[in-house]
């Protein structure tokens, strides 16, 4: 048998860092689950971006859901056919189709809210969008791209990242909402998982350049266009001028198209000003529930 790898002491440090960090992050969604604050397609939507939820034992999930217990959670997954042992990331196509009929909300107005957040490059999209993840009942799409990753960037969290022949298929495969090209990269919407985000009632947040903003726009009335501006130039310059992640070519590139980008936001449905992340996201909270 293979030994296991050698691990320096730093290494198991950080592993057990790690793996306590996803233990904890599965207690937190386990008790929101168990008060009502994400029901299970909510979480299944969520889980598609997020390998920490996507690793959660089925069992544990729909132990978690509120009224469930193991006795419940077991007689459901035997009528599913889902083994024991089964992740939430392994599920089959039935099965998954099937926890999502038994579990759909019935409501009025199931669907959730589509807003789509565009700006200027460096203007803090990517921030904002962070700190919105946080929010229940929210939930942040993640995008296709084939820029390379940053070195600080987990691969189906931040982005997925695609080969162009990846991307090429998935285009022609339909599979995106919008896509466009953005400094020399393209970037994309996966459409499957936005759709069921809002079939299933949560509110879906876009982060994406102004191009893409523009598609969504021609293929849907419901979404919400809005454009984030910055405090002052001044402050874009300097928030691109200290981007430690992008060599001064990309910077002085986006630059000069940031200057471009700042005349589109009379095309939007609202325009933000990036004061302050917290206010910019009560005011997204403020249009998804409006
Ligand atoms: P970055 O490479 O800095 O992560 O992103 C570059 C730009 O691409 C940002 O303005 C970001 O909002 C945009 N972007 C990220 N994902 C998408 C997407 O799926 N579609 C479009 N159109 N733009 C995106």
């Amino acid at each position: 048998m293979a030994l296991p790898p050698q691990l320096s002491a730093e290494e198991r440090a950080r592993a057990l860092e790690i793996a306590k960090n996803s233990r904890q992050e599965r207690a937190q969604v386990k008790g929101e689950i168990h008060r009502g604050v994400i029901s299970l397609p909510q979480f299944l939507t969520l889980a598609e971006g997020n390998p920490v939820l996507a690793k959660m034992r089925v069992a544990e999930l729909l132990e978690s859901l509120p009224g469930y217990g193991k006795i419940r959670a077991q007689a459901l997954m035997e009528r599913f056919d889902i083994s024991p042992t089964r992740r939430v990331q392994g599920l089959g196509r039935h099965q998954r189709a099937a926890l999502l009929k038994e579990f759909q909300i019935p409501s009025t107005d199931p669907r959730g809210r589509l807003l789509v957040l565009s700006g200027p490059g460096g203007v803090g999209k990517s921030t904002v969008a962070k700190a919105l993840r946080e929010v229940p009942g929210f939930w942040v799409s993640i995008s296709a791209t084939t820029r390379e990753p940053r070195f600080n960037e987990v691969p189906g969290f931040d982005y997925f990242f695609f080969t162009n022949e990846d991307f090429d298929q998935a285009v022609a495969e339909d599979q995106f909402l919008e896509w466009a090209e953005f400094a020399g990269n393209r970037y994309g919407t996966p459409r499957r998982a936005v759709e069921e985000a809002l079939a299933s009632g949560v509110n879906v947040l876009l982060e994406i350049e102004i191009a893409g903003a523009k598609q969504v726009r021609e293929h849907s009335r419901e979404a919400h266009l809005i454009f984030l501006e910055p405090p002052s130039w001044e402050e874009l310059v300097s928030r691109l001028e200290g981007r430690g992640t992008d060599s001064p070519e990309r910077r002085a590139a986006r630059l000069a198209l940031a200057q471009e980008e700042l005349a589109a936001a009379s095309f939007f449905d609202s325009v933000i000003i990036n004061t302050e992340v917290s206010e910019v996201v009560e005011a997204l909270i403020r249009l998804a529930t409006s």
